[in-house]
């Protein structure tokens, strides 16, 4: 059961979501939600290596040139050497001394890497004829090790100690599964909290995510205090004193002001508080989640990689972690990340939503459930309704919980007529967008 990868394409897609508003908060105005789109091609014309790193908007081309660079490596193997070899090849991927000054294992050539990685595993889930999380979560713990890169994250965790919460968590597998298969992961909704809707839609949208199942919504926040008070104050009313408030300021304060914002939202029992601050900001973290308390602090959707993370759990800066499926070193890194959270006993709680992460972060999530820390009640991933129309299984969310994908694969395929209609700036929609507006081609 092998095959060539025998070439690879990019396609440039972006969606023009900046038109609704859905998407904006205080630091986003105005994305277009867009993938820097991958394609592995084998000698079957029916087994691909999909992927995506998720961008919004601008840049998306910059994204694909590094994806086009590092590809490069992969072509060619066959794939079971690449799926034998994957370690080996994440390493590698961010190894070549002179991309590396480019990073280093940070921004747009660490996404990169996590592209190309994910197709690999993408192709790998498919050619084995079983989605991503099922994949994972049947690989032996000696396996799963082998794919991490243990560089500058083993003074927090040792690759005995990782091999460790694998093996004592294999015992409870296939029971872990048939719960998973029976009522997925719990998920969280963040539809009806964008800052650009007016308060009547937030509250509409709030009432159905209630109706549908949800027992978390997530609001931006940070725009103004009053505002932040106004709206809040209509949500808690709305849903009542214990249903769960979370809210997310998408980087815009300093750390001071992180403390003193949210210290007046104290009276709205929030659950958490999502990027209070720059993402790189360690230390600050830290010292907003002692100042805060007891609003939590969750991180994660633009933590550059595993050493952000370990800094985060070492200094109990975070109650939650936010892992993403395409802003670090793919599903490789990720996996690193969800036993650095197994380790220091926080849960993994998915960053998702833009254009295809919550099609490809459920995987990890349904993988950190069945092999790593099990079921539990602080597992909880974001959910966005924005998009899944145009992949191949759209996420599928039921009474507030994500049910496992059936799929061969890792979720990231696009249809093609999507692909083909999005491609930026040569595809029907954008050709006729641009020419509405005089931009001539
Ligand atoms: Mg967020």
């Amino acid at each position: 059961m092998t095959h060539s990868i025998i070439r690879a394409e990019t396609f440039d897609v972006r969606f023009p979501t900046s038109k609704m508003l859905d998407g904006s908060d205080a630091m986003n105005a105005d994305p277009d939600y867009s993938a820097a789109y991958l394609r592995l091609y084998t000698e079957d014309d029916s087994l691909t290596g999909d992927s995506l790193v998720f961008t919004i908007g601008r840049g998306n081309d910059v994204q694909i040139t590094a994806i086009e660079i590092l590809v490069q490596q992969i072509v060619g193997l066959s794939t079971e050497d690449a799926f034998n070899g994957i370690g080996d090849i994440a390493r590698a991927l961010s190894a070549d001394s002179q991309l590396r000054w480019l990073g280093t294992d940070k921004g747009v050539f660490h996404m990169a890497a996590g592209a190309v990685l994910n197709a690999l595993w993408d192709l790998f889930a498919k050619e084995r004829k079983v989605p991503l999380w099922k994949l994972l979560s049947d690989l032996t713990p000696e396996q799963l090790v082998a794919a991490i890169d243990f560089r500058y994250i083993a003074d927090a965790l040792t690759p005995e100690e990782a091999l460790a919460i694998l093996k004592d968590a294999q015992a409870n597998r296939s029971q872990n599964e048939s719960l998973l298969l029976a009522n997925g992961v719990k998920a969280y909704t963040t539809t009806p909290g964008w800052l650009g809707y007016s308060d009547e839609k937030m509250l509409d949208l709030t009432r159905t995510a209630v109706a549908d199942g949800f027992t978390l919504i997530k609001y931006k926040c940070g725009k103004s205090i009053e505002d932040d008070q106004r709206r809040l104050s209509k949500v808690r009313t709305e849903v009542g004193p214990d249903f769960k408030i979370a809210i997310d300021a998408n980087q815009v304060w300093n750390v001071d002001t992180a403390i003193n914002w949210v210290n007046q939202l104290q009276e709205f029992n929030l659950e958490w508080i999502e990027e209070p601050t720059h993402p790189d900001d360690v230390v600050g973290h830290a010292r907003i989640a002692r100042e805060v308390a007891p609003t939590k602090v969750a991180t994660g959707e633009m933590a550059a990689n595993r050493l952000i993370f370990k800094q985060l759990l070492q200094l109990n800066a975070i109650s939650f972690m936010q892992i993403d499926a395409t802003r670090v070193a793919g599903v490789n890194e990720n996996i690193a990340n969800i036993l650095l959270a197994a380790k220091y006993q926080i849960p993994v709680v998915p960053h998702a939503g833009g254009i295809g992460l919550c099609e490809m972060v459920q995987h990890l999530a349904m993988f950190d459930a069945v092999a790593v820390t099990g079921h539990h009640e602080k597992r909880i991933v974001e959910y966005v309704d924005h998009l899944h129309e145009h992949f191949l299984e759209p996420a599928k969310v039921v009474a507030g919980a994500y049910k496992a994908p059936a799929l061969p694969g890792s979720g990231a395929q696009m249809i093609n007529e999507s692909i083909q209609k999005f491609t930026y700036p040569t595809g029907s929609y954008w050709v006729s967008e641009l020419s509405t507006n005089g931009v001539s081609l």
